[in-house]
């Protein structure tokens, strides 16, 4: 028998009836929980529907909430449900489907679905193949865009890798070889650009010069601004990635 679980099923809530509340509210709290407020006069299959309607919100939340300094016990006690991916602007289903004594394996069912057949229990192995995925989708696209950015701006690369590194975005090496890591793709857009710029840029200055920055700068006055912002850009990454 096949059971089928996916975007259909609610994700775990607290409850909390308030007879103050006028409406329906959702709130993640701090450790990443969800929290459904309920108006007194409001019925829970009212409050689960609109729960289930505001599901994308809950991940997004949870995503710019958690990163690297957030609390991440919860990201790993729960499987993934969505890939919210900021630079491509996509939004990827997962969908597990129960399948007895079986390894866990990963299909892409069409763009913005995907399938995680057996295993379902065997988290670590579930978020290993969503990162294997990421990958596999990273070097789909970033490899292209890095190409725009060198053919605009004139700056010349060897080659390029996509790995999933845990801290660096992208390097550079003296051969000018350049990586980029898969987790940029829930980055911003222009943020992924800067990156990809930077590390082009090191193809002619291998260092963080005066005459870096003003190469950079040439090319993208807001780099700076976007250099800051790349510190807390970890929070775009959801928490699951860095469970074990
Ligand atoms: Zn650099």
């Amino acid at each position: 028998m096949t059971a089928v679980h996916d975007e259909e099923r609610l994700p775990p809530y607290r409850l909390r009836l308030s007879s103050r509340a006028k409406y329906v509210r959702l709130r993640i709290l701090p450790g990443g929980e969800l929290e459904l407020v309920l108006p007194r006069h409001v019925d829970l299959a009212e409050g689960e529907a609109f729960l289930r309607s505001r599901v994308d919100w809950v991940e997004r939340t949870r995503q710019r909430m958690g990163g690297p300094d957030g609390d991440r016990r919860l990201a790993c006690r729960e499987a993934p449900r969505r890939l919210c991916l900021a630079a491509t602007a996509e939004t990827w289903r997962v969908r597990y489907v129960r399948c007895a004594g079986s390894r866990a394996r990963l299909e892409e069912m069409g763009t913005g679905q995907l399938q995680i057949a057996g295993g379902e229990d065997d988290l670590a192995a579930t978020r290993g193949l969503l990162r294997e995925w990421l990958k596999r989708h990273a070097r789909r696209v970033l490899p292209e865009w890095l190409e725009a950015v060198s053919r605009r701006t004139g700056l010349g690369y060897q080659r390029v890798t996509v790995r999933l590194q845990k801290t660096r975005w992208g390097s550079c090496s003296s051969r000018r070889n350049i990586n980029l890591n898969a987790k940029l793709l829930f980055l911003p857009r222009e943020q992924v650009e800067y990156v990809l710029l930077h590390e082009l840029c090191h193809t002619r200055e291998l260092n963080h010069s005066p005459a870096f920055w003003s190469l950079v700068q040439g090319h993208m006055p807001r780099a700076r601004e976007l250099d800051r912002k790349l510190r807390h850009a970890g929070r775009h990454v959801p928490p699951w990635i860095h469970c074990d």
